[in-house]
């Protein structure tokens, strides 16, 4: 039997692992060049960044095994630090929890990597339509190229895309909320300045959710021209009033934004204020699930051979992409 998944994120990189085990003839389609979708690793002269999931977690057993296997075969390592949050005050403050977090090691795409080994992957191939003709399926991407043949069709996109995908060839479609994800913008600085090593990873506020310390992560290799390289995800709502096209320059807002948390920490109002020496962004139009987002029934149609998985399908996050496929493998073949 042959399938066609489309998407090289967790989720369709894990579903066709599976399914290559158990003997079925898979191919994967993805729209980028590279691999990882969301686990993203921007790879730029100056530095490697991850701009997408900057750590992830692992509670459910099967993922907690999955987990264990990355790190035997080096490819994920743990990230142990203490978070700061911000106070109500506006004071950085440690924050201490149990979780534990990993990476992917020296990039966070490296986890999608080891996840394509031996797998075939049509890079550069965004999928615009699905045929059905005589009882299987036909993929044509947006230059024209036409894949035939295929008994099943995995959808693995972010909700919204795998909807327009998916529409008019399946009532599954109609059951995927338009608005289970939402945006992000992420911003990277690379610093010169002195800023305690304890602090890696801060959990913000109404305008910047998230910061994580890139360089303070396992095995990142760093430039001589910086002290260190951030990564600021501003918060959903922000980043959903942020517009994209207008391109407002918000790399002094996230720069004050960190200097300002920096400040609050004792005795360091005294130092040399943080001097920016490189940046880049990125805007992510689907990132993470909404808060109170209502997530869909299992989708999988076995009368047209048709599913749609990812982390929007199985409570977000990277464990989400993962147990989706999981959930899609067990289920249907
Ligand atoms: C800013 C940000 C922060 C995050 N933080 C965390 C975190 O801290 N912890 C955590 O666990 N998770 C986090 N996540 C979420 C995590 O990245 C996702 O849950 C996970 O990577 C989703 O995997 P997926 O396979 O479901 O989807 P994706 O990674 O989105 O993969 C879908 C793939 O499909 C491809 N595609 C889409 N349409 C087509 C088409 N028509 N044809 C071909 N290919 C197509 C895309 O290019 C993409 O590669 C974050 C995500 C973002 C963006």
């Amino acid at each position: 039997m042959k399938v066609a998944i489309i998407g090289a994120g967790v989720s369709g990189l894990t579903a066709a692992q599976h399914l290559t085990t158990r003997g079925f003839k898979v191919e994967v389609f993805e729209k980028s060049r590279g691999l990882g979708g969301r686990l993203a690793t921007k790879r730029l002269d100056w530095a490697h960044m991850d701009t997408g999931a900057q750590y992830f977690t692992a509670r459910d057993p099967r993922f907690v095994q999955a987990v264990k296997n990355w790190q035997q075969a080096g490819v994920v390592e743990p990230w142990p630090f203490t978070p700061y949050s911000i106070s109500a005050d506006g004071a950085l403050l440690p924050s201490p929890d149990q979780t534990l977090r990993y990476v992917g090691v020296p990039g966070m795409n490296n986890l999608a990597h080891a996840l394509a080994d031996n797998l075939t992957v049509h890079r550069n191939q965004c999928i615009s339509q699905l045929v059905r003709n005589k009882g299987r399926w036909k993929l044509v991407s947006d230059s024209g190229d036409q894949f035939t043949d295929y008994d099943w069709v995995i959808v693995s996109a972010p909700a919204e895309q795998s909807r327009v995908l998916l529409n008019g060839h399946t009532p599954i479609a109609e059951q995927i909320s338009s608005e289970l994800l939402e945006p992000c913008l992420a911003l990277v600085i690379a610093t010169t300045g002195p800023v305690p090593k304890a602090v890696q990873g801060i959990f913000g506020d109404s305008t910047v959710g998230w910061v994580s310390r890139l360089s303070a992560k396992p095995q990142r290799t760093k430039d001589v021209a910086y002290d260190d390289l951030w990564l600021l995800h501003f918060s959903s709502q922000w980043s959903a009033d942020y517009d994209p096209i207008a391109a407002e320059d918000i790399v002094p807002t996230g720069l004050e934004w960190l200097q300002h948390a920096i400040d609050t920490l004792p005795n360091q109002n005294q130092q040399k204020p943080l001097k920016l020496v490189n940046h880049c962004q990125h805007y992510w139009r689907f990132a993470r699930m909404a808060k109170n987002a209502q997530q869909p029934p299992t989708l999988i149609d076995k009368t047209n051979h048709l599913a749609a998985i990812g982390d929007w399908s199985h409570g977000g996050r990277i464990e989400g992409a993962y147990l989706s496929a999981l959930h899609l493998v067990d289920t249907a073949f």
